[in-house]
Order: C-alpha cells, then sequence, then structure tokens
C-alpha cells in the first residue's frame, strides 16, 4: 500500500492532489508482496527510513552491530525458509562489510538478498569524491551468484523480482541489488508505482531428472558391492527428508552425512557409517553424492582417501557441478526431491540392495572407533582444567533432552570436536562455519535461526571464532531471543599456552571473560569450570529460554592448531606446534 506521499499544488479549486510514491515506499511493498515477513540489517545514509517504513508497514527489521552479522543472518534464514533472507546496507563500507556474507552464501548455495543504499550515480561515476562513494555493482559481481543495479523508481519491483528470483532458483545464492540514494527518494505517481511491481509465481520450480538418467544410476547402484550416500546441506535444503529415508531404507545403502546433513536421519541410525566414515570413502566402489560437493570437505574425490576405482552418482540442481573433480558415471541433474522420489519410484521393487557384508564391514568398524573413542571420553569426564570433550559430553546430554533446540557451531577444536561428539536427531537443526570453514557467522546464524523458528538455539562458538561476531550479544539481548551462547574458552586460537617470544602476547593468545560481556547488555552471563557446571548452567538457561552466555574454562593446553585441517597451515623451519 503506497499512501505516504501526497502532492498538494497549493491551486485553489484544482482537482484532488494525485497520489504519489517514493523509492523506499516500492521497495517495502515490494517485498511484502514477495512475501518477505524480516530484514536483518544495519541503518544508516541512506536506508534508515527505509527500515522505518518496513517495520511499521509489518516486516520484522532486525538490526545489528555489524553488517556481517547482518549478512550471515539474512543467509541462514534463507537455508532455514527457502526464501531468499534480506540483508539491509548503507553504503560503501557497510555495503563491504555485507559482501562478506553474500559471498558466503553464496559459497554455501543458500539463498539472501543483499540490498544495499548506495552514492549518488553522477558522482560515483566520475570519482568526485562523494560521501561513502563506491561502484558497488562492480564490487559486488565477482562475490555473487548475481548482481544488479536500479536506476529509476519504476524499476524497482523488476529489480526485487530480478533478485528474489536468482537468488532462490536453480543453485541457490547471494544476489545484490544496488538502489542508489536518489533513486529511493525519488517521487513517482502512485498509480504507477503500484504497477510496477508484481509477485512471482513458483519462483524456485522444481527439476525433474530424466528417466533415463535415473535407471543409469539405479543400474550402477544395484551393481555395487559396496555403496555409499553422501548426504550433503543441499540435501537439507530441499527438504526432501522423506523419499531420501525412504531411499536409504529401502536399498540399505550405509550413508555418511555432511556436518550440516546431520539430523535429515537420525545419527544413531543403523545404516549411519559416520563413525566408520574414513573406511567408508576408502573402499566405497559406488558413491552416491546428494547435495553434496566433491570438494575439500571430500578430499575432492582423490585417492587415498577414496577408492581410485569408485565411481560416482552425483545429484545435484546444478549440472555444471557434474565432473568437477572426478567423471560422474551417473549424472542426476535435478532437485533432490524429484530426483529422490524418482529413485524410489523406478528401483521398486527391490532393485537395489546394499550387499550385507559391507554393511557388517563397516557396522564393526563402527563398533572399534566407538570403543576407542569412549576411552577418550571417560578420561574428559574427570579432567581438571576441563577439556573440550569434558564441556562437550555436558552439552551433548542437555541436548538430547532438548531435542528442539538447534545447534550453531563454529572454531577449529570447538567445530571438529562438537560435530563429532553431538549427534542430531531432526533435520537442519545444525548450522556450522560450511564450505569456506569460515569464522565469524556464529551470533548471525543464531540469531536468524531465533528469529525465523521460535525455537531456543545453542551456540557452540571457539573463543577466537566468537570473537568474530560477539557484540552481537547486544541484539540478542536487545531482541531478547532464546540464545545461549556457549564459548568454549581455552584462551587462544587453537590453544591458549603458546609461548611469546616478546613482551607481547603470542600471535595465538587470547584472554577473556566472555559471560561478563553478556551481562553488560542485561542477558544471563555464567562462568563453568566443570562438566557438571556446564550441563546445570545450561539446563538453567535453556528452561528459562532467555539470552545466556556460558563462558566455559578449558585447559588452554587443549586443542590442536587448525584443529582437523592442520595439513592446510603451511609450517616454516621454527613451526613449534
Ligand atoms: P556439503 O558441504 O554439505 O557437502 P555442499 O554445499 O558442498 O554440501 O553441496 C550442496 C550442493 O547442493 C550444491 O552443489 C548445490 O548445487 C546443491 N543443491 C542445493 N539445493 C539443491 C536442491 N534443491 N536440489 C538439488 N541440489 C541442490
Amino acid at each position: 500500500m503506497t499512501d505516504a506521499v501526497t502532492q498538494d499544488t497549493g491551486v485553489e479549486g484544482a482537482e484532488e492532489p494525485a497520489a504519489l510514491t517514493d523509492g523506499i515506499h516500492l521497495v517495502v511493498d515490494a517485498l511484502k508482496l514477495n512475501g518477505v515477513e524480516t530484514i536483518y540489517g544495519v541503518v544508516g545514509i541512506p536506508i534508515t527510513d527505509l527500515a522505518r517504513l518496513a517495520q511499521a508497514s509489518g516486516i520484522r527489521y532486525i538490526g545489528f552491530r555489524h553488517e556481517s552479522d547482518a549478512g550471515h543472518a539474512a543467509a541462514a534464514a534463507g537455508f532455514l525458509t527457502q526464501k531468499p533472507g534480506i540483508c539491509l546496507t548503507v553504503s560503501a563500507p557497510g555495503f563491504l562489510n555485507g559482501l562478506v556474507a553474500l559471498a558466503n552464501a553464496t559459497t554455501n548455495c543458500f539463498p539472501m538478498v543483499q540490498i544495499s543504499g548506495s552514492s549518488e550515480r553522477h558522482l560515483v561515476d566520475l570519482q568526485r569524491g562523494d560521501y561513502e562513494e563506491m561502484d558497488q555493482l562492480a564490487a559486488a559481481k565477482p562475490f555473487a551468484k548475481a548482481a544488479f543495479r536500479v536506476h529509476r523508481a519504476e524499476d524497482i519491483g523488476r529489480g526485487i523480482a530480478r533478485a528474489i528470483r536468482t537468488a532462490i532458483s536453480g543453485r541457490p545464492g547471494g544476489v545484490y541489488l544496488d538502489i542508489p540514494a536518489a533513486v529511493l527518494g525519488e517521487i513517482i505517481d502512485a498509480d504507477r508505482g503500484a504497477a510496477s511491481l508484481w509477485r512471482l509465481v513458483d519462483p524456485a520450480p522444481r527439476q525433474l531428472p530424466q528417466p533415463e538418467a535415473v535407471d543409469r544410476a539405479i543400474d550402477l547402484l544395484s551393481g555395487a558391492e559396496r555403496p555409499l550416500v553422501v548426504l550433503g546441506k543441499g540435501a537439507a535444503y530441499a527438504r526432501a527428508d522423506e523419499p531420501i529415508r525412504e531411499f536409504i531404507e529401502t536399498t540399505g545403502i550405509p550413508y555418511v552425512p555432511m556436518s550440516m546433513a546431520k539430523g535429515l536421519l537420525p545419527d544413531d541410525h543403523p545404516q549411519s557409517a559416520a563413525t566408520a566414515r574414513s573406511l567408508a570413502l576408502r573402499k566405497a566402489d559406488v558413491v552416491m553424492l546428494v547435495g553434496a560437493r566433491l570438494n575439500w570437505l571430500l578430499g575432492h574425490g582423490d585417492a587415498p582417501q577414496w577408492s581410485p576405482n569408485a565411481k560416482f552418482v552425483q545429484v545435484d540442481i546444478a549440472a555444471n557441478e557434474m565432473d568437477s573433480n572426478q567423471p560422474i558415471a551417473a549424472p542426476l541433474v535435478g532437485d533432490v526431491g524429484s530426483v529422490m522420489e524418482a529413485l524410489v519410484e523406478r528401483s521398486k521393487p527391490g532393485r537395489i540392495n546394499a550387499p550385507a557384508q559391507w554393511r557388517e564391514e563397516l557396522a564393526a568398524r563402527s563398533a572399534q572407533n566407538v570403543t576407542k573413542m569412549a576411552g577418550r571420553l571417560k578420561a574428559a569426564e574427570t579432567a581438571h582444567p576441563m577439556k573440550f570433550l569434558g564441556a562437550l559430553q555436558a552439552i551433548r546430554d542437555v541436548l538430547k533432552d532438548n531435542p528442539r533446540a538447534y545447534v550453531v557451531n563454529e572454531g577449529a577444536n570447538a567445530l571438529d570436536l562438537a560435530r563429532n561428539t553431538i549427534g542430531m536427531s531432526v533435520p537442519r537443526h545444525r548450522l556450522d562455519s560450511g564450505t569456506w570453514g569460515v569464522m565469524g557467522i556464529g551470533m548471525g546464524y543464531a540469531i536468524a535461526t531465533a528469529v525465523e523458528t521460535g525455537d531456543p538455539v545453542v551456540a557452540i562458538e571457539g573463543d577466537s571464532a566468537f570473537g568474530f561476531s560477539g557484540m552481537e550479544i547486544e541484539a540478542v539481548c536487545r531482541y531478547n531471543l532464546p540464545i545461549v551462547t556457549v564459548v568454549l574458552n581455552n584462551s587462544g586460537v587453537y590453544r591458549g599456552d603458546d609461548p611469546s617470544s616478546t613482551a607481547d602476547p603470542a600471535p595465538t593468545a587470547l584472554k577473556a571473560r566472555h559471560d561478563l560481556m553478556i551481562q553488560a547488555f542485561g542477558g544471563k552471563g555464567y562462568q563453568a569450570t566443570t562438566p557438571a557446571e556446564v550441563a546445570t548452567v545450561l539446563r538453567e538457561a535453556l528452561a528459562a529460554g532467555v539470552p545466556a552466555l556460558i563462558d566455559c574454562v578449558i585447559d588452554p593446553a587443549d586443542g590442536t592448531e587448525s584443529g582437523n585441517i592442520a595439513h592446510l597451515n603451511p609450517k616454516g623451519i621454527t613451526a613449534k606446534h
């Protein structure tokens, strides 16, 4: 509805003044028309009034302290809702801060739109030195799925339609939409403005696979001696939980979930090969990737992590993902839901049966690995100072009793150890550092998760990772969100006992009482030094449903440099760890 601006002609006896609208109203109207319910942003010139009007018009506006966090929130909202999350930023520096999140969303295949105000084109393009001058469209292009700029108020509806459609269709990603201040302030006839907006029809159409492609995959899988399914976050995003479960259970194929696909089937499912992952990857002869890429997280599909003779089936909406690392013997291009339904249908009755011997081999290795791990877990239960695994077992036990709670997780050791210690039983309840292994997503993801779902969130953070978005605990408190942030605080990046060669602290050293930080904003702060304390205060905080932070004091000597990916860290001749 556009009604705020009317023109007084000032002429006595003249006709009714023409109803007018402006760019700001048109942006809000276009977003509402397309079902946008929440905007994540940081206000400032030239978008403050846009945020005010959005809020007054019934869109929820969540204000952040830093644009990266607002952007990460929008990305997480996109992952959780299958609708592009909207991030609103100011020109130049604010835009650039948000761009980190837009690039991260694109890499993770999360749908999101960053709408940024920008400075005046006639000044920017001649580089005359405007306030926050920058050619934002050019800057955004390499980092986004697509980037658009609107030059006339009458094109706002078109720009928003194009941005939403592009973000959500095919492989989802981040789209940049540049709206210069002059366009936001441009006044046009209200009827013309209203007629320029439209609502998208079927923004993310299903993409069905070819029947012969489905049969090719079934033939390959049915002849396999050691088949394996790898579930990725594309499968989680697709919300195809039922056909995925049916396919896996009726074929008996063991599966390995990537971290954000944990919970698609409960982690204690008998066909989960997560605890025999290395063996499963190394010996599988036919591997079906479902919404998962053969990128660094899967060793690019190379030996020795994989069998050099392994054949790959890949289910992906992006045709050009096929063959990006290994030959794909059976490409299944389509949306995960449609492909899995077709596989279930066309593999009946019993065309695929995973050999029992293979399942037994993996189960035996799982049992061995679980026994080995049990010793480490047991030792950590009583260790003092507290170890990562001591705190994480306490968190695991509390989460078991709170299955509705979402988990956000980032860090190095905090990520690796939490991923393996904390089982998930519900789909899409784990959000983490993702494809880039990025730090800084924590509070943004947690805030969006609480806002979009209304459910409690436990953010398990390394102390270093938390620092990137820690100021957002103010936003958590301001909006009174049910987020419990658990900081695994070993006083350092990786670990806290690195010696320094000067009077300054070591490059990896950190020092903070994070529980005191949240108290400054009115939240509940706890310090915990034993697993029992962690469990008690986490239970209390979850039951209260209010913003809380638990600073877990972890042994500074506990932690490995770079966690599980130390091999990616070049070592000089003086390196100690
Ligand atoms: P993970 O890190 O969990 O292994 P990736 O992010 O590497 O997962 O892979 C996700 C893949 O899922 C991407 O290649 C993306 O194109 C694909 N994808 C995303 N949404 C869908 C969908 N609805 N249907 C099919 N594939 C999808």
